[in-house]
């Protein structure tokens, strides 16, 4: 019923030369003392978006560390996807509440998953609104700690949305959220804040060299001589690709030789993915260059990340964003990056320092003009941008942090 993903192997010790000493003994130490506790991670989708991407690294550490973590997909169908979709986005602020019953398919697909949930657990943590009604239903022994973790910005949600999930919600343990402020006022059990990581050794973010990633790109039809603007990301009216076509139409007039790529991969709860797609298709009108790549045109890690260090400027206008994990990679590989001034991308790019960030396509035009114009400015806040990430948003990090969480919750 519920798939079980597998995750392969990751070792904490490759790490050691990317992250500092005294992280890596602070991540010894806290696993030290929750040494075999089984985890379950549940979420709703093992291919596409952030959540996926965040737990194929997640998971295997976890394991390298002496957790026995596992990680399943919940089962639904479309219609149940299409309401998950449709809750995603109220919750985001649509004024699109959602109808009787699709509150009843919700419920008809979390009960049904929480009947087929199997096996013995210490922590259940469950990902996203999509599987948040299994704890209600399910039949796993008292015992486990139930953590809800939140990927998306419930700051300023569609108030009966929130009500509707709320009592699902406070049947957990414990909550973990990006950040404060997405944390919704009322009762909500313990919020934790841990922002989100990308794994500097996966394919997508390994180093790779600027002949071998202008290869790649070369490969799509894109000319690597001259200058790309790149957004990475679903088709999804928040990633606001139709503003960067926008922003990239006032560049072509001072840079005719400016490309543009949408890469945008179709995940597999996104229903609303291959609309949005379509709209953005003809939006661009036969523009020879601007490049629109799925997954469809074989658009997997290593290429994102050819795309991400060959590009001029890394863009994402988003218009909400719950952490903007494509920020983090275009920043990772100290490329000038521009982001929509929301959600948690404020959180990476500090405005003017270690990128921009931007409210409009105009804006978002002009800074880029600035990159093209002015690429030793441009270089120099990227590589801050690198250290910025280093720091604070690598996935042994985010390990540790989790690491907390499992220590208070079974010791
Ligand atoms: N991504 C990808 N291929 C695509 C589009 C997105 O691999 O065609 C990845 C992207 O590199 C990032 C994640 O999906 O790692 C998107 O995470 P983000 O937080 O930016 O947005 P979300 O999709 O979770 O809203």
């Amino acid at each position: 019923m519920l798939r079980m993903v597998n995750v392969g192997h990751k070792s904490l010790a490759d790490y050691h030369s990317i992250i500092s000493r005294e992280l890596m003994a602070e991540i010894r130490e806290l696993a030290a003392a929750v040494q075999g506790v089984r985890v379950c991670h549940v979420n709703a989708t093992s291919f596409g978006g952030g959540v996926a991407e965040i737990m194929y690294s997640l998971v295997p550490l976890m394991n390298d560390v002496g957790l026995r973590a596992d990680w399943k997909v919940m089962f639904g169908r479309e219609e149940f996807f299409n309401v998950t979709k449709a809750m995603h986005n109220a919750l985001q602020g649509d004024e699109r509440g959602i109808t009787e019953d699709e509150r009843r398919i919700f419920e008809r697909y979390n009960v049904l998953n929480a009947g087929g949930l199997d096996g013995e657990y210490d922590v259940m943590i469950i990902h996203d609104p999509q599987p948040a009604g299994i704890r209600q239903h399910s039949p796993l022994s008292e015992s486990a700690k139930w953590v809800w973790r939140c990927h998306i910005d419930l700051s300023t949600p569609n108030p009966d949305v929130l009500e509707f999930l709320r009592p699902m919600i406070c049947a957990h343990d414990m909550t973990v959220f990006h950040m404060a402020q997405y944390v919704p006022s009322g009762d909500i059990p313990d919020p934790v804040i841990m922002p989100p990581a990308i794994d500097p050794l996966a394919p997508k973010n390994m180093a790779l060299s600027a002949e071998d990633s202008a290869y790649i790109v070369n490969q799509f039809g894109l000319d690597a001589e001259r200058p790309l603007i790149l957004q990475v990301s679903r088709f999804d009216p928040w990633k606001d690709p139709l503003g960067v076509i926008d922003a990239y139409r006032v560049v072509k007039r001072r840079y005719p030789g400016i490309q543009l790529a949408l890469v945008g991969s179709m995940a597999t709860d996104d229903p609303e993915g291959w609309d949005f797609y379509n709209r953005t298709v003809d939006y661009a009108d036969g523009d020879p260059d601007i490049y629109i790549l799925s997954n469809l045109n074989n658009v997997g890690g290593v290429e994102v990340n050819a795309f991400q260090t060959h590009a001029a400027v890394v863009l994402q206008k988003s218009i909400r964003e719950g952490f903007g994990l494509t920020v983090t990679e275009g920043l990772w590989k100290a490329r000038p990056t521009i982001g929509g001034n929301v959600g948690g991308i404020p959180l990476q790019i500090v405005d003017g320092q270690t990128g921009w960030l931007v409210n409009s396509p105009d804006e978002c035009a002009d800074r880029i003009l600035r990159v093209l114009d002015d690429p030793e400015e441009a270089r120099t806040m990227a590589r801050r941008g690198k250290q910025h990430v280093r720091h604070d948003f690598l996935t042994p990090r985010y390990l540790r942090d989790w690491l907390g969480v499992i220590n208070r919750l079974v010791n």
